[in-house]
């Protein structure tokens, strides 16, 4: 795994160096407009996020746009959360002349939706980062996914936690030998977020560290929501929280925000144990500074290459991992591997987000 990864970052570095030379201030909303085709000889690829508004995926974004540079004409389009908004999209891309679709859905549900669209105009799908259900890509020939092993990112969150409490004893403030935890659960019915809400504690126990959960609600993978969140959790409980267990970055630090405004990590008396996912670079400063325990990188540099990269092969119909290091799971998937992150390797996650 290590070395598929680090060969990913080789193709990732060469083909953001090409990138940069050839097409420094790539737009990649410019899209042609209706009916006019794309750049000569290059296929029009078609893009939808989710949301613009996601931490996470805005990284992804750029990777994608610095892959495509030189390479193809892009037509990313922000879905702003709305399932109806993504399939107008869609409608409209395929109106455009698509060549491929790289799809981020809203909805994991709507996966049928947009391979009916793609299969009748007879265009390739690469879904990513929203893992569509595996007999929705099984029943459609050239559709695929890339992004990652949701369960790994709960376990290697899990192993991080139960690694810090041990290393810790005071943290438990009830001396009860549990974590009382509370959990800001990501988007519910999303892969990511269900598999990390379960894995994360599964691991612990599995880890031998019982756990009491005094909250869980989902913050929507959002900064805002979470600080909400845990300023009611704060309100409630005070200081019975023993750890703050966030499915993402984003939520940990919102959650970090509550705690702060309440007077925590100012002297090391009064600390309280954060962790997330993504390890995005604003987690990367907090973890750094002490005040985060953790995070799981979530590598988006490489998922944005590999959707891309998938994505220009199946437009000039080409084998998608033609010419890639990639591989495919029995499920038609590309998985990049997660890495768990503390203050001792804050390097490899910089890199993957530089
Ligand atoms: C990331 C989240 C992000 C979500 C968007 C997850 O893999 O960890 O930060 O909000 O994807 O779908
Ligand atoms: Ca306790």
């Amino acid at each position: 795994m290590k070395k598929m990864l680090a060969m990913g970052l080789a193709v990732a570095s060469a083909v953001t160096l090409m990138a940069c030379q050839k097409t420094p201030e790539k737009k990649a909303d410019a899209a042609p407009a209706a009916g006019a085709p794309a750049a000569a000889g290059m296929p029009l690829v078609g893009v939808t996020i989710y949301k613009y508004d996601d931490n996470f995926m805005s990284f992804v974004r750029r990777a994608i746009e610095g892959a495509a540079g030189g390479k193809a004409e892009l037509s990313m389009q922000d879905s702003q959360n709305d399932q109806g908004k993504q399939n107008g999209q869609v409608d409209a891309l395929i109106a455009k002349g698509a060549k491929v679709l790289a799809i981020n859905l809203v909805d994991p549900q709507a996966a049928a939706t947009i391979v009916s669209k793609a299969s009748a105009a007879k265009i390739p799908v690469v879904f990513f980062n929203k893992e569509p259900m595996a007999d929705v890509l099984k029943s459609c020939e050239k559709c695929w996914y890339v992004g990652t092993t949701s369960s790994e990112s709960g376990i290697m969150q899990g192993k991080l936690i139960a690694e810090s409490w041990k290393a810790h004893p005071e943290w438990d403030k009830n001396k009860d030998g549990k974590i009382q935890f509370v959990l800001l659960k990501g988007e519910p019915g999303h892969p990511d977020a269900e598999a990390r809400t379960k894995f994360v504690i599964d691991e612990l126990n599995k880890e031998g560290v019982q756990t009491e959960q005094l909250e869980l609600q989902t913050g929507m993978w959002d900064t805002a929501k979470a600080n909400n969140l845990m300023d009611a959790w704060l309100a409630k409980h005070g200081d019975k929280i023993e750890y703050v267990i966030a499915n993402n970055d984003g939520m940990a630090l919102g959650a970090i925000n509550a705690l702060q405004g309440k007077g925590y990590f100012k002297d090391p008396k009064k600390f309280m144990p954060v962790v997330g996912v993504d390890a995005i670079p604003d987690a990367l400063a907090k973890i750094k500074e002490g005040v985060m325990v953790g995070s799981v990188l979530n590598d988006a540099k490489n998922q944005g290459l590999a959707t891309f990269q998938l994505a220009l092969n199946a437009a000039n119909g080409k084998d998608p991992l033609d010419g890639t290091t990639w591989k495919f799971d029995d499920k038609k998937s590309v998985r990049v591997p997660y890495v768990l992150i503390n203050k001792d390797n804050l390097k490899v996650a910089e890199d993957a987000y530089n």
